[in-house]
């Protein structure tokens, strides 16, 4: 008999566990308290983008952005764009569900917590175990401020099905879902207003990206306010009024719905986790270079660690985990991780930015190329952007790609790939890139690290 696992969550970090456990030979277990697929394909991930999609599509085509096509009264059936979302969230659950299933992992569709003794309570039910993957994932952080309990206040999961199309919306929080959400709705003609504490969108993404798509975003018409601090909200009829400080003074905006998008937390709570002695670091599980925690054979992935919150560190981590259980060797490498915002242009970045490599004291060099010099994003008319990268000055070794425009996300694990294996800007120079394409940006990026590129 193989291996008893007890996988706790059945998100990307879990059912990815899960199966790679399988395959290895061992006996899986899964526990799921809602649906699996978690987050992100119920309402992360999958649902935004499938959203963002078709807001784009009619954005484009409502303002004849597209050349040559003229429509007249251009119509938005929202609810079609939401049963369209729901289909494709469907078939991906779906699919998951399946995949667990033909690999010959047990699905139990309860909460599950942990008992002394490699034991697990699913329901009413008690396992003996080898080891448990916790992979419980996150949860919004309920930010509380006065008028945080009003009705049209609400949180990520409650914008993706909205009934209607708001007429004006203000988002608390500028990182990537307050992003992806003003992409979305400014798309469909909602007039949208961004409060952001910080003094800038996107705090990881480097600095010069980030503006970027800050003046794109205010092009488009969404109002930002950085470096402001929201301090209430009220309600009179069925307007909502955000009170914020910025700059020193009182100032408000209204709107028919307040989104806040202030982050995510990991979900650790009725684990289990206190009368077993794991420890946390500020509610995140705390884990080794292997997800183990200090408690024997219990590992945790995903967003309940806290370490990268994206669906595809979850997944690479489950992995990782069931391989250490299984005894195979595990590759990941959190440094090349990459993170992609999908807003308009599109954002994505793997490694260092150019301020980390300053911090850091490494002698580097810089490339760029500007997308107004290439050809597929002309087609694409996607608004520009520019793709920067960042290598070690003297071995020419990629430590960073930065890219923001159209499609880049599709063309990140180009620059991951060439991270993964330690490779140079002359790796990517001499790396025939196929024309027209959006990619061919990379090789003139490299080009311009040492040297000239051609079309820049
Ligand atoms: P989750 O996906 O949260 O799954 C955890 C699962 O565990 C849940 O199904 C839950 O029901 C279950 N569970 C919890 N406790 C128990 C218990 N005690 N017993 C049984 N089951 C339990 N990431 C990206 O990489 N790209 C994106 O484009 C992206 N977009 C996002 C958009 C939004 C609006 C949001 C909110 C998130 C987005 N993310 C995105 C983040 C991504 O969804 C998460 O990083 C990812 O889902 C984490 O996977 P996970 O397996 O750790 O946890």
């Amino acid at each position: 008999m193989g291996k008893r696992i007890v996988v706790i969550g059945g998100g990307p970090g879990g059912y990815a566990a899960a199966i790679k456990a399988a395959q290895l030979g061992a006996q899986v277990t899964l526990a799921e308290a809602a649906q699996v697929g978690g987050t992100c394909l119920n309402v992360g991930c999958i649902p935004t983008k499938a959203l963002l999609h078709t807001g784009e599509f009619y954005r484009k085509v409502a303002m004849n952005a597209v050349a040559g096509v003229k429509t007249v009264g251009a119509f938005l059936d929202w609810p079609a764009v939401q049963q369209h979302k729901e289909k494709i969230v469907g078939k991906l659950t779906g699919g998951v569900a399946a995949l667990l299933r033909h690999n010959g992992v047990k699905v139990i569709s309860e909460s599950a917590s942990l008992l002394p003794d490699r034991k697990v309570r699913i329901g009413n039910e008690i396992l003996e175990t080898d080891a448990v993957i916790l992979a419980t994932g996150s949860v919004n952080t309920d930010l509380r401020f006065p008028g945080s309990d009003l009705y049209g206040v609400i949180d990520s999961t409650k914008a993706l099905s909205l009934d209607e199309v708001p007429k004006s919306m203000v988002i608390v929080g500028g990182g990537v879902i307050g992003v992806e959400f003003a992409t979305l709705f400014n798309a469909v003609g909602t007039k949208v207003s961004i409060i952001e504490l910080l003094p800038e969108i996107l705090p990881p993404v480097d600095v010069e990206i980030a503006g970027f798509l800050h003046e794109t975003l205010m092009e488009n018409g969404v109002q930002l306010y950085t470096g402001a601090k929201l301090t209430g909200v009220e309600k009179s009829e069925d307007v909502l009024t955000v009170g914020f400080e910025q700059n020193g003074e009182t100032r408000q905006v209204t709107a028919e719905k307040v989104l806040v998008a202030v982050g995510r937390r990991p979900r650790t709570a009725g684990l289990g986790l206190e009368a077993l002695g794991i420890k946390l670091t500020r509610g995140a599980i705390d884990v080794d270079d292997y997800f183990r925690t200090n408690a024997p054979a219990v590992y945790a992935v995903g967003d309940c660690n806290g370490r990268i919150m994206l669906a595809h560190a979850a997944m690479a981590q489950g992995v990782a985990a069931a391989e250490h259980i299984m005894g195979a060797k595990p590759h990941y490498d959190p440094k090349i991780v990459p993170s992609c915002v999908y807003s308009s242009p599109e954002i994505a970045c793997v490694g260092m930015t150019e301020k980390q490599a300053k911090e850091s004291g490494i002698d580097y060099s810089v490339g760029s190329f500007n997308l107004g010099g290439n050809g597929k994003s002309l087609i694409d008319d996607a608004g520009g952007g520019y793709i920067k990268i960042i290598a070690d000055k003297t071995l020419g070794e990629v430590l960073g790609i930065h890219m923001i425009g159209s499609r880049v996300t599709e063309i990140i694990a180009e620059a991951a790939l060439c991270m993964n294996m330690e490779g140079t800007v002359e790796d990517i120079v001499n790396t025939v890139h196929a024309h027209p394409t959006v990619s061919e940006a990379v090789c003139e990026a490299a080009m311009s690290v040492f040297g000239k590129s051609i079309h820049g």
